[in-house]
């Protein structure tokens, strides 16, 4: 039986397992399907404190891992298919019917890319549609792309795209952007992008041979209207990685966890999320990396037998 585990390595859980290390708790790590997490996706990291030059984000989060290792944290890969957080110990089952038992349970399994749900998009996925630019863009060089969303991943997706592309079309709903004014600034700088701005997209087209653009309706005139591509980046946010815990721990209605505030405690006491998976405010690394250390805290508290409070009434009110 472990003390802690840790579910998801993203800088939440990694910072949560280099913690727990340190207080010498022997945490075991679960890395699912994308070990390091949405950074592992992004390019240059600009805004995480420490590195005047930036970092790339694959570099970042090998380094956590390696800090977490350096002190003791076991790393496993697999899925958590399944928790039973109705008794004690805690059971996690993993694919493969491992079932694991542990005292405290971190739950920093982050969000995961969102769809529109238009014909066409998730069917053409790995055939012109992607959600990750970082992954993906290299395969567009000198080819149109439509990036689709008006927020900081929209812009970011699309700048990046700026450097394969022969140009970049971002297509939004509304005609007013979300995303932060440096970020605009810096797309709308770029003259290899366009902007079809006030445009619903409808469905994603496609010929026998792969994509040929975006469907799109103008929302000024009502006209249908098709934007030309080779290939559609979705870049609409994300959705909380959630539904593995079979609603035994209290989420919101969009399946983020709900945790009492200011701390990383669940409806569960015992069981902590930090990261993404709990942050719809936030999301940004540094802040994800600050609650796997505040978890790691709360975990470590529990375990002494010190938590002064237990909020699990707050929280089922
Ligand atoms: P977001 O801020 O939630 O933006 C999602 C965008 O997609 C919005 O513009 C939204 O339109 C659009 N959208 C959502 N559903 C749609 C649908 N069904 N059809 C058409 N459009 C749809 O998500 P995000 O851009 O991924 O950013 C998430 C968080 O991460 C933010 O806090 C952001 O600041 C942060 N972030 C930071 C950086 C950075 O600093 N380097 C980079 C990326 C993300 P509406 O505006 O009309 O709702």
């Amino acid at each position: 039986m472990y003390k802690a585990i840790v579910i998801g390595t993203g800088p939440a859980g990694l910072t949560a397992a280099i913690y727990l290390a340190r207080a010498n708790l022997n945490p075991l790590v679960i890395e699912g399907l994308q070990p390091g997490g949405q950074l592992t996706t992004t390019t240059e990291v600009e805004n995480f404190p420490g590195f005047p030059e930036g970092i790339l984000g694959p570099e970042l989060m090998e380094n956590m891992r390696k800090q977490a290792t350096r002190f003791g944290a076991e790393f496993r890969n697999g899925w958590v298919e399944s928790v039973d957080f109705s008794a004690r110990p805690f059971r996690l089952t993993l694919e493969g019917k491992v079932v694991l038992e542990a005292e405290t349970v971190i739950i920093s399994t982050g969000a995961s890319a969102r769809y529109l749900g238009i014909p066409g998009e998730k069917e053409n996925v790995g055939r012109g549609v992607s959600t990750c630019a970082t992954c993906d863009g290299f395969f567009f060089r000198g080819k149109k792309i439509i990036v689709i969303g008006g927020g900081d991943s929209a812009m970011e997706e699309a700048s990046f795209l700026t450097r394969f592309a022969s140009d970049v079309t971002l297509v939004h709903r509304r005609d007013e952007l979300r995303a932060s004014k440096i970020m605009q600034d810096r797309a709308r700088e770029n003259p290899k992008i366009s902007w079809a701005l006030n445009r619903t997209p409808l469905e994603v087209a496609v010929t026998e041979t792969g994509v040929k653009g975006l469907q799109v309706r103008n929302n000024e005139t009502g006209a249908e209207e098709l934007v030309e591509a080779d290939g559609v980046f979705v870049a609409i946010g994300h959705t909380p990685n959630t539904a593995f815990l079979g609603g035994q721990i209290t989420t919101d209605a969009n399946g983020y966890i709900v945790v009492n505030p200011g701390t990383t405690e669940t409806n569960i006491p015992g069981v902590f999320a930090c990261g993404d998976v709990q942050d719809t405010r936030y999301r940004q690394a540094i802040s994800a990396a600050g609650s796997g250390c505040m978890a790691a805290m709360d975990a470590e508290k529990y375990l002494e037998g010190s938590m002064v409070h237990d909020w699990s009434e707050t929280l089922d009110k």
